[in-house]
């Protein structure tokens, strides 16, 4: 069997395992869950889409909400940005595309918090548009199966290459998610060529190569992302709050808890008052309804 054979035949089990694989692909499902698995993991966005989308059942309604609605149905997502930027997609899109996600990936990549992964992964699955979504998973597996090395090893054009003449052009999407789904679970940085549907043909695991080790993740506590978390989620229970209960609740300094306010307030997350701004301890804030612009279409992240 050649080797994209034994990639789907191992993926097609696995298929059903996360509720976006499962019924027709929808463009607007697709987009949800891939936005939301940027930075949280499978089985944590597996719990929190379907209320997401029972919220918001359609790109329409998403647009229309306040965004404050949306940062609490965010929930513990975390990467809270993400919400932003996609409630913003969700008004460009209604706005510009008559509210249909269009198919073409660099369309898709216009649209506020996608970028040319997720405007891949998005057009490939919900649209089978024959492109590759390459990520740093996808990256490695190539590198390893293709090249016999670590990506750091490959020429990034002649990678791209590479994986673009891989995909199996006739089934995209599932090709994408299998690839991912690999580099997530099997070819790690630690790579577990024994249960690898691809060793076989592997031309990482046929060199004499040192296998890499896992490598410890930086630590969450402390972090500046868990004190933007944190002063989020103290906003969704209450109409706004001030610097300095913030500080006292997060018990971290004042002058971190504004310039994380200020950060959340540019990225249309949080609205402060100047006095917040300013960094006075009783400068008062609460979640954006409203982004402070207008809409202004620019594919990030
Ligand atoms: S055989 Fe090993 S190195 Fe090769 S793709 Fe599979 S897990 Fe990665």
């Amino acid at each position: 069997m050649d080797a994209n054979g034994a990639l789907l035949r191992w993926y097609r089990p696995r298929r059903a395992a996360y509720p976006w694989r499962t019924g027709a692909p929808d463009p607007y499902r697709t987009l949800v869950s891939e936005v939301m698995l940027q930075q949280t993991q499978a089985p944590r966005v597996a719990a929190a889409l379907g209320p997401f989308l029972a919220r918001f059942p359609s790109i329409a309604a998403l647009a229309a909400a306040p965004r404050s609605d949306v940062v609490r149905a965010w929930g513990a997502l975390g990467y809270n940005r993400r919400a932003a930027r996609l409630h913003e997609a969700a008004r460009v899109t209604v706005r510009y595309h008559a509210g249909r996600l269009p198919p073409d990936p660099a369309q898709l990549q216009v649209l506020p918090g996608v970028g040319p992964y997720t405007a891949s992964a998005v057009a490939s699955i919900a649209f089978g548009v024959p492109v590759a979504a390459v990520d740093t998973n996808v990256r490695r597996v190539a590198a390893r199966f293709l090249f016999g090395a670590n990506p750091e090893g490959v020429d990034r054009t002649q990678l791209r290459e590479a994986i673009d003449r891989w995909l199996h052009r006739r089934e995209p999407g599932t090709w994408n998610q299998a690839v991912m789904d690999l580099g997530r679970l099997v070819c790690r940085p630690a790579p577990r060529c024994d249960v690898c549907p691809l060793a076989a043909g592997c031309r990482f695991r046929a060199s004499s190569r040192p296998r890499p080790r896992a490598r410890s993740q930086p630590a969450f506590r402390g972090s500046w992302r868990e004190l933007r978390g944190a002063i989020v989620r103290l906003l969704r229970s209450r109409p706004s709050a001030t610097l300095s209960s913030l500080a006292g609740r997060t018990g971290r300094a004042l002058h971190d808890v504004a310039a994380a306010v200020r950060a959340l307030d540019r990225d249309g997350l949080v609205r402060a008052g100047p006095a917040a701004l300013a960094g006075r301890p009783s400068g008062r804030l609460r979640l954006a309804d409203e982004p402070r612009s207008g809409i202004v279409p620019t594919g990030t992240s």
